[in-house]
């Protein structure tokens, strides 16, 4: 069989596992365990599943690898967070943040690289969508900085870059591997997915994964200024979006976390805040506030915290639980919105590729940058 032939077990599922045990005429406890060894226990070669025969270890070496991501780059904040930028089975750029707080350690992970939602505030946005992760890649971004840093990672937020529902079935297998008891192991609690809105795809989300979290980017709130900040709003306006959220079958304990990203002069004044309380009443929620994190390609300001303090507490003065994000990795381009900055720096400037297409930029925003689109989107929104 040639290299180029053989399969990546680390895009595997556990029914994939069961199928390669059944195809090798081999009883189905084989298949977990070679799912262990890898995801479990992180080994990289054949000969480290020490419970396997050596006549299967080298079936295997004939007919599959065990993949990984390319570590490129690690940069680390004066505060702490850690950036990494690896290279994906595909040859995309990706990027991964660990956020260390106390005890936590938080891994926030990309599930696309690029992405086409174009949010007006996000530089990921404005490079467009190159690929989508596969995943393995997902996944294999904890298991990556987990070997890197010798750090236990007790949360993940898929938050990175590209929007997860957009990447809809790696996105699923990649929680499967991470909240799987016997492989990442993961308490599904302490996933949380953030998306700008997609409703189908995250009611589907929210029915297969109950008890991992939900995040969702509001970013106004009116669907006329959200249209603009959050294309993706035109097809799934916000009246949809609360109705959607409010039908979701309630788990114990779980509120939805929107999120907010506050910017100077556009959707930051005391009359937003307001208009805020009164959209997300009757959904058991609480919000995160952003303070937008300013970059050269993005037509945005950040708020004085003045400005962000009077806006925390008008939610507060309406019965709304509120936080305000602290903003961490901003002197390595780590922090929320600022995913790509590096990769849009280095872009290649040679193709007319129109990236992604969801939806227009919003007026008054900076020129998405030409880059080649290698690889459409997988399933339609
Ligand atoms: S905020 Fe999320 S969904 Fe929107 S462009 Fe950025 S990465 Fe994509």
């Amino acid at each position: 069989m040639s290299p180029d032939s053989k399969k990546n077990l680390k895009d595997f599922g556990e029914a994939d596992f069961k199928a390669l045990a059944d195809g090798l005429n081999l009883p189905a406890y084989r298949g977990r365990q070679i799912a262990k060894w890898i995801f479990g226990k992180g080994v990289l070669t054949f000969d480290e599943m020490t419970d396997l025969p050596l006549d299967l270890r080298r079936t295997l070496e004939d007919g599959f690898f065990i993949g990984r991501l390319a570590l490129e780059t690690a940069q680390t904040s004066r505060d702490a967070t850690r950036k990494f930028l690896f290279r994906s089975s595909r040859d995309a750029s990706v990027e991964t943040v660990l956020i260390p707080d106390g005890d936590r350690r938080t891994l926030c992970v990309s599930t696309q690289a690029g992405c086409r939602m174009a949010c007006g505030f996000c530089v990921t946005g404005a490079l467009g969508l190159l690929d989508q992760l596969s995943a393995g890649d997902i996944a294999g971004q904890f298991i990556e900085v987990a070997r890197e840093t010798g750090e236990r990672i007790t949360h993940v937020v898929l938050m990175g870059m590209g929007e997860p529902l957009d990447n809809y079935e790696n996105v699923a297998r990649a929680v499967r591997t991470l909240v799987h008891p016997e492989w990442i192991g993961l308490s599904p609690r302490r996933v949380t997915l953030s998306t700008c809105g997609l409703i189908p795809a995250l009611i589907r989300f929210k029915t297969e994964f109950p008890r991992v979290r939900l995040a969702v980017s509001l970013g106004a709130p009116d669907d006329e200024r959200r249209d603009r900040l959050i294309p993706v709003n035109r097809r799934h306006p916000l009246g949809a979006l609360m109705e959607a959220c409010r039908e979701l079958p309630p788990q114990p304990r779980e509120r939805i976390t929107f999120e907010y990203t506050l910017l100077r002069g556009v959707n930051d004044s005391v009359e937003d805040a307001r208009a805020l309380a009164r959209l997300i009443r009757g959904v058991r929620c609480k919000v995160n506030l952003l303070p937008f994190n300013a970059s050269p390609v993005l037509p945005y300001e950040r708020p004085d915290e003045a400005a962000v303090d009077r806006f925390a507490r008008v939610l507060a003065s309406k019965g709304v639980t509120v936080t305000v994000r602290k903003s961490r990795g901003r002197d390595i381009e780590a922090a929320c919105g600022l995913l790509a900055a590096g990769l849009l720096k280095r872009a290649p400037q040679t193709a007319d590729a129109e990236a992604g297409g969801a939806a227009e930029p919003p007026p008054g925003r900076a020129p998405k940058p030409r880059l080649v689109q290698v690889s459409p989107p997988d399933r339609p929104v």
